[in-house]
C-alpha cells in the first residue's frame, strides 16, 4: 500500500498529520515540502518582537523531531512539480534530481503566496514579505542590522497592522500605507476602522491612506519611499503585506478544479478522487478562510475521513483575534455573499459592532477594546454555522 501523502509543512499539513495520528498510529504517512519542514505557529511571527523571540526560538521542532513524533516520513527541500492523478503518482524535484512518489490519498496543504506589486526605483526589490519563518528571519536580520529603525509597511490589513503594532511597541517607528481610506478595509465598517486607526495612532503608528507606493530608491543606508500622493517617506526597512493568493497552480495543472482557491466540498474532497485540500490553498464550500481555526476544524474532519469514517467539516462562527494590543480587536468576518447592515454600540474603552442580515440574524461582529472582547463567546453562539456539523 502506498502512503498517504501530505504536500506542505505549514499549520494545515501538520494539523492533519497530528489529528490523523491520534486515530491511526500505523498507516504509512509522508510529508513532502519545498521548505525545511520546521514546525512553527505562523501567527507568532507578527508578535515575536514584543514576545522577545528571536527567529531561531520560534520553531517548535525540526524535520527529524517531527518525523519521530508523528511516525511520518518527511521529504523536505523537495518540490512537487506534477500530479498524475490517474496513476496516483507525484513528480518530485530535489537539488535538480527528479523522482517519482506514489500515493494512496493526497492532501494538498500548499498555502498561499504574498501578492507583490511592481514598483519603480533602484530598491524596488528590497521590500520584505513575511509569510514563513525564513522570510521572517531575513526581515529581522535587516531590522537588527540597522540603527535608526523607521519601518514602512505597505498594506493596512490584518498582517500589516499586527506588524505595525509589534514594531511600534518594540521601539521602532512604523508607518502603514494603504490604497483604501481605512485600515482593515475587508474586515471593518468605516466608523469602527476610524476608532481602530485612532488607537494605533495614539500608540505612535503613522498612516498614509488612500494612496500607494510608486517607487523605492536607496540613498546611502536608507530608502526613500515615493507615494502616489506626492509625499516621500524615509525608511530603514520595508515590509509588504498587501494580501495573499492561494497556491492553485499545481492543482490546476493536474486538472483539479480551482477558483479563488483549490475547490473542495464539505468533506474537503477536490474534484479528483483521493485528493483533498486544506488550509490557505483551499476554497471550502465556496469560502476561503485563511485563518487558524478553520484549519483545525478541517484537520479534525479530514483525519476521520482518512481513517475510514467519511466526515464533513464543521464551520461554526470562528472569530479572529487581531494581535494589536494598542487596539484589542476581535472580528468575525462576514461571508462575502451576505448583505448586512451594521449597528454600533459604544463601550467605555471601545465598541461592539454587529452585522445584521435582512432576516435580523447576526452574521458577523467586531469587538474593539478589552471589555468588548469578553462578548466573543456569547455573540458567536448567536451566529449561524457557516457549515453545519452535518448537512
Ligand atoms: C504574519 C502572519 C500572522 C498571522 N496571524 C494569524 C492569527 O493571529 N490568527 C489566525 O487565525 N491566522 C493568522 N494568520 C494566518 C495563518 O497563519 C495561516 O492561515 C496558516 O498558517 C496557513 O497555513 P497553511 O499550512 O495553509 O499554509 P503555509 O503555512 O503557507 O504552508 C504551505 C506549505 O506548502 C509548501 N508547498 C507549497 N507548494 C509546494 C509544492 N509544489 N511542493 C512542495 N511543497 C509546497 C510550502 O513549502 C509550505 O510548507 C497569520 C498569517 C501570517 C502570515
Amino acid at each position: 500500500m502506498h502512503p498517504i501523502v501530505i504536500i506542505g509543512s505549514g499549520m494545515a499539513a501538520y494539523a492533519v498529520a497530528r489529528e490523523f495520528r491520534k486515530l491511526d498510529p500505523d498507516t504509512a504517512l509522508m510529508m513532502i515540502c519545498a521548505d525545511d519542514a520546521r514546525n512553527y505557529a505562523k501567527p507568532t511571527l507578527s508578535n515575536a518582537l514584543v514576545g522577545n523571540k528571536a527567529p531561531a526560538q520560534i520553531a517548535l521542532g525540526d524535520a527529524e523531531k517531527m518525523s519521530n513524533q508523528l511516525n511520518m516520513q518527511i521529504l523536505n527541500h523537495t518540490w512537487v512539480k506534477q500530479i498524475d492523478t490517474a496513476a496516483h503518482c507525484l513528480s518530485l524535484e530535489k537539488e535538480g534530481q527528479t523522482t517519482q512518489q506514489s500515493y494512496s490519498k493526497l492532501i494538498l496543504a500548499l498555502g498561499a503566496t504574498p501578492i507583490r506589486v511592481p514598483l519603480q526605483g533602484n530598491a524596488a526589490d528590497q521590500l520584505h514579505v513575511v509569510n514563513n519563518l525564513n522570510d521572517y528571519t531575513a526581515f529581522r536580520a535587516e531590522l537588527d542590522q540597522k540603527t535608526a529603525q523607521r519601518v514602512v509597511i505597505l498594506g493596512a490589513g490584518l498582517i500589516g497592522c499586527e506588524f505595525a503594532n509589534d514594531l511600534q511597541q518594540s521601539g521602532h517607528q512604523a508607518t502603514v500605507i494603504d490604497l483604501a481610506e481605512q485600515p482593515l478595509a475587508r474586515l471593518l465598517p468605516s466608523d469602527v476602522a476610524q476608532v481602530f486607526q485612532e488607537k494605533l495612532q495614539q500608540a505612535g503608528i503613522g498612516f498614509e491612506l488612500g494612496t500607494t507606493v510608486n517607487a523605492i530608491d536607496q540613498h546611502a543606508d536608507a530608502y526613500a519611499v515615493s507615494l502616489a500622493n506626492g509625499k516621500v517617506l524615509d525608511a530603514d526597512v520595508l515590509l509588504s503585506a498587501i494580501g495573499l493568493r492561494a497556491n492553485t497552480q499545481l492543482a490546476e495543472q493536474a486538472g483539479i478544479q480551482v477558483s479563488r482557491g483549490i475547490v473542495a466540498n464539505t468533506q474537503l474532497e477536490t474534484s479528483v478522487a483521493d485528493i483533498y485540500a486544506v488550509g490557505d490553498c483551499a476554497e471550502v464550500h465556496g469560502t476561503l478562510l485563511p485563518y487558524v481555526m478553520p484549519i483545525m476544524q478541517q484537520a479534525r474532519a479530514l483525519a476521520k475521513t482518512l481513517s475510514g469514517t467519511t466526515t464533513q467539516v464543521h464551520y461554526p462562527a470562528m472569530p479572529v483575534a487581531v494581535k494589536t494590543p494598542a487596539a484589542p480587536l476581535t472580528v468575525l468576518p462576514i461571508p462575502h455573499e451576505v448583505e448586512v447592515s451594521w449597528t454600533i454600540e459604544t463601550q467605555e474603552d471601545g465598541l461592539i459592532a454587529k452585522a445584521i442580515d435582512a432576516n435580523d440574524t447576526l452574521r458577523g461582529f467586531v469587538l474593539l477594546g478589552a471589555s468588548a472582547g469578553k462578548q466573543r463567546l456569547s455573540l458567536s453562539k448567536l451566529v449561524p454555522d457557516l457549515i453545519p456539523a452535518a448537512l
